[in-house]
């Protein structure tokens, strides 16, 4: 039996460039380590709807729950048809599988254009509740109309959900440098901000080496422009990580430099890029494929580190080597991060130089 069971959902429009970029780069780490992995690939998306009459054919949450973790690439679902089959798989995949808490690391590297050298934050944003219209755990769609002129939408946020992604992010700092800022807006979102802010101070009751502090969502967005070294990692609710995680990444050279990991309290997880599916340059070879690599090492690294499988964490080390000498060769990098390759060139630097380790 293998090692690890990993599916490949490609997702849209650039997905299908950059998750088989992904997986060549997972497996020649693996080919190295003797990490043995069975790669379960399944339609998803667009073409899963083109060719089976479904975004999400039947049986699929039934065959990833019987996985260890899955690559996911970007779903691009709104530009799909009108059509009662043509549903957006995200929040139901984030929801079956209790994934809630998305690890988004930010990372400064040399020689790529950055606003600051030696960037090394993490924001753990919470995935399934507050804001987001289709995540809502109450009142159907999260927002309505009671008149034609007035909207009201709703913002959820549970003691347990909030109490759960406090608990990952402290872990997290744990293993990192031990400093915990909780992000909120609890001067004006007395009651929902309250609790989350609440919960994560309970939570930290448990981990008493970590330092935790707390900043105002409007501040901590100019301090992180100001002074992102001051931070290490951070934890918030679910718009203002969307909208925070898209800032760091600015940081750091752009959504093609934005990597992420959706876990739970479950043995399963996913790896998910931050950016979209990026229609405007799909098929043309030119996505920058670092965010969906280094989601993927950090799944390998998430399930190695789980499971104690030794050869899944040489591995992940391994592809940060490939990584790292890639993004340091103008001619690998791709032109969103100041370089002149393509998809298929960073792949190939990076494989080449894992194979030569
Ligand atoms: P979503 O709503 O799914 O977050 P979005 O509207 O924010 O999507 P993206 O698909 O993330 O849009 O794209 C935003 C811009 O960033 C586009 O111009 C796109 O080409 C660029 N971009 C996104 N990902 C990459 C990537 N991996 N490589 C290069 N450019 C990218
Ligand atoms: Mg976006």
């Amino acid at each position: 039996m293998a090692d690890l069971s990993l599916g490949i959902l490609n997702g849209d429009d650039i997905g299908h460039e950059i998750v088989p970029a992904s997986v060549e780069v997972v497996k020649a780490a693996a080919a190295k380590t003797g990490l043995e992995i069975d790669w379960v690939p399944m339609p998803i998306g667009r073409k899963a709807f083109d060719d089976l009459g479904h975004t999400m054919p039947p049986g699929m949450l039934e065959r990833l729950g019987e996985l260890d973790g899955f690559i996911l690439g970007p779903i691009g679902h709104r530009a799909y048809p009108k059509h009662a089959n043509a549903i957006n798989p995200h929040p139901i995949l984030r929801k079956h599988f209790d994934l809630f808490a998305n690890v988004r690391p930010t990372r400064s590297y040399p020689g790529i254009d950055c606003l600051y050298d030696n960037v090394d934050l993490v924001i753990v944003r919470e995935n399934n509740e507050g804001f987001q219209p289709d995540r809502n755990v109450v009142a159907g769609s999260g927002e309505f109309r009671p008149t034609e002129d007035v909207t009201i939408s709703v913002r959820v946020i549970t003691r347990a959900g909030s109490s759960k992604v406090a608990h990952a992010a402290l872990q997290l700092a744990q293993n990192r440098r031990k400093k915990l800022t909780v992000v909120h807006k609890n001067t004006v979102f007395k009651l929902g901000c309250g609790m989350f802010v609440e919960e994560c101070h309970k939570a930290a009751k448990d981990y008493p080496d970590v330092e935790v502090d707390e900043v105002i969502v409007d501040t901590f967005a100019m301090m992180l422009v100001r002074d992102p070294h001051r931070f290490d990692t951070v934890v918030t609710t679910n718009m203002f990580g969307d909208i925070l995680t898209d800032e760091a990444a600015g940081l750091v050279g752009g959504l093609g430099m934005a990597p992420g990991l959706c876990i739970g309290r479950g043995n399963i997880a996913m790896a998910q890029a931050t950016h979209g599916s990026a229609p405007d340059i799909a098929g043309r070879g030119i996505a920058n494929p670092y965010a969906m690599i280094e989601s993927s090492r950090m799944l390998v690294d998430w399930l190695g580190r789980k499971h104690g499988i030794d050869s899944a964490v040489r591995a992940s080390k391994l592809m940060s080597i490939g990584i790292e000498a890639a993004l340091a060769d103008p001619k690998s990098r791709t032109s969103d991060i100041n370089g002149s390759g393509g998809t298929a060139d960073m792949t190939r630097a990076i494989v080449e130089r894992i194979n030569a380790a």
